[in-house]
């Protein structure tokens, strides 16, 4: 839970309430928990070339303007990335990548020849890139705001005017955007930004996560969120999703008591999790990379209960050797000498494709030769990641635990628990989030020694809806009852073989859910680091017996917003008081 918005928050130093502006409540989805008051920071549009572009009369000298100005776009992005950490920077790398493109000058100069300004032709040549990744689906399609940022970036350098985006501010306040890219969001100030609220976005889209591990309050999905003007203090509300434009002062005190009475609640409870008749439930953190493991490790947690390591990949242009990868590693398990870190083996493919591990372009790249997939393809990769985690794990104390992404049936289960053991790391564990694999638990989970239920693509494949669709997010709900049934399913498997199941994707991480998680029979749950408090403090107020009604409320219910509603009024009202 992020209070810190709250503290530096200074309402009373940002712009005035414009009087004519009657207080009005929108709903969006809430991604990243927490509350924020502040000045509306509206991120600027991109830069469109100018109608009339006059057509180049040199054509030599234009294509090398529009070359300089896509290098100079990739060497700001480079110098962005010198100054954050982790995932922040390999998503700027990866976009300053796009910056460095040949093929993008190749069609730059082509729409050059063809009698074009220079900022149309970076604009058309980009355009007939972005079509062919929306083509491509998948992680390509959700590249294309990577590459428009790009191109908008290189038109305005072409043009010389102020590159779009976040604008210089100086005083704490919420940024406002139709989306952002990742880059743009894991480069903010985290001491000025308070909030983040966009036009469109998704629940597990790159925005909510990097929001929520950046312990940033965010809203995504919210209506007409592009056209409230600069300078409109707004209320936003992390959990529930509710934003309040102009708010009255009534509002925002009622907000900050909630989250003082939130702070005070958190502030006494520490420790491991458990539920207030005393079951364990180990609280974990979701990591990507060596920072963020240090960052997770001073907390208090347990654990990480899913390192993705492609995310420390997603430039890399070749593949990692092996001591390039234990040195990560060791990076990754010094911090958690004597408690447990789950690695998950490269999920390459579909969303988060790795330059190293191309396996060529596919019709649906999210059904297609992803995660175990590309591994059984490609075992001179899993062999060396399963190498260099054997060597980091036998260096350090971490309890290191190994599961592979996308597993759908017990062969494959089998296969890779095979050769984790073969390399003599001692536990294997997949991922559920095949609904196949849910439905088997049971000899999926026999091969191996623990599952981690991803729910981000669980729900997509339950729902048949694109995680990365916005439009889509009220399908990839995972308090959809058809998910929960899938995750019950799946906990009924694990338990008749005696397996521990847990709970990887982001519905961990909402205090609520994880309440019926725990009731469906999870074991461990983990989540964006700054969730973890008040998913501890939910856990402490409730029994096991309680968490079990929950679940059965939830299942009972016949839509996601029914069961959301049944939980609310199920729960202790010491906990939703607190919501
Ligand atoms: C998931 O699918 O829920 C998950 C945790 O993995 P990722 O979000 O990396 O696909
Ligand atoms: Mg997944």
């Amino acid at each position: 839970m992020t209070e810190q918005a709250e503290t530096t928050t200074k309402p009373e130093t940002t712009t005035k309430p414009e009087t004519t502006t009657k207080p009005e409540t929108r709903q969006g989805i809430g991604v990243s928990p927490g509350t924020a008051y502040g000045p509306v920071v509206q991120v600027a549009p991109p830069v469109r070339p100018p109608a009339h572009e006059p057509a180049v009369d040199d054509e030599e000298a234009a294509l090398a303007d529009v070359k300089a100005a896509f290098e100079s776009v990739a060497v700001s992005l480079e110098q962005r990335a010198t100054r954050v950490e982790d995932t922040a920077q390999q998503i700027l790398k990866a976009t300053a990548l796009i910056a460095r493109d040949k093929g993008l000058v190749k069609a730059a100069s082509k729409e050059l020849a063809a009698g074009h300004g220079r900022a149309n032709s970076i604009a058309n040549a980009v355009e007939t890139y972005a079509a062919q990744f929306e083509a491509l689906g998948g992680y390509f399609a959700e590249r294309v705001a990577d590459l428009r940022d790009v191109g908008s970036r290189a038109v305005a350098a072409v043009l010389g005017v102020a590159a779009p985006g976040v604008p210089a501010f100086s005083e704490p306040s919420v940024i406002v955007a139709e989306d952002l890219a990742p880059a743009e969001t894991a480069t903010l100030d985290r001491s000025l930004v308070v909030g983040i609220i966009t036009e469109a976005g998704g629940r597990t889209s790159h925005t909510a996560i990097l929001a929520a591990q950046m312990g940033i309050p965010a809203v995504v999905q919210l209506p007409h969120a592009t056209q409230i003007p600069a300078g409109t203090p707004i209320a936003l509300d992390g959990d529930s999703g509710e934003v309040t434009i102009a708010p009255d002062m009534s509002l925002v005190t009622a907000q900050r008591e909630r989250a003082a009475r939130r702070k005070e609640a958190l502030a006494h409870l520490s420790g491991p999790g458990r539920t207030s008749d005393g079951a364990e439930i180990a609280l974990l953190a979701n990591i990507g990379g060596v920072d963020d493991a240090v960052a997770a490790g001073a907390q208090d947690l347990e654990g990480v209960g899913l390192f993705r390591t492609e995310f420390v990949y997603l430039s890399a242009t070749r593949a990692p050797t092996v001591e390039e990868q234990a040195e990560i590693y060791r990076g990754v398990f010094a911090p958690f000498e004597g408690r447990r870190v789950v690695v998950r083996t490269l999920d390459a493919g579909a969303d988060k494709p790795l330059k190293f591990a191309d396996l060529g372009p596919e019709e649906n790249p999210a059904l297609g030769r992803r995660g175990l997939r590309l591994s059984a393809e490609r075992p001179d990769l899993l062999d060396a990641q399963l190498e260099a985690l054997a060597v980091a794990a036998r260096e350090t104390g971490a309890d290191v635990r190994v599961m592979a992404p996308m597993v759908a049936t017990a062969e494959e289960a089998a296969w890779f628990a095979r050769r984790v053991r073969e390399n003599g790391l001692p536990k294997a564990g997949v991922m559920i989030e095949v609904p196949g694999a849910a439905l088997r638990a049971r000899d999926v989970l026999g091969e191996v020694d623990f599952g981690s239920l991803g729910t981000n693509d669980l729900a997509q494949y339950t729902m048949a809806a694109d995680r990365m669709q916005g439009a889509l997010s009220d399908l990839l709900d995972p308090w959809q009852p058809a998910v929960l049934d899938v995750v019950g399913v799946a906990c009924e498997g694990a338990a008749k073989v005696d397996r521990p199941i847990g709970v990887c994707g982001e519905s961990a991480g909402d205090p609520l859910l994880a309440l019926v998680l725990v009731g469906l029979g999870v074991t461990s749950l983990s989540m964006a680091p700054s969730k973890v408090p008040v998913v501890r403090l939910a856990l402490s107020q409730h029994s096991v017996a309680e968490c079990q009604a929950l679940a059965t409320a939830a299942r009972g219910s016949r839509t996601a917003v029914d069961a959301l509603h049944a939980v609310r009024d199920g729960a202790r009202s010491e906990l939703t008081d607190l919501l």
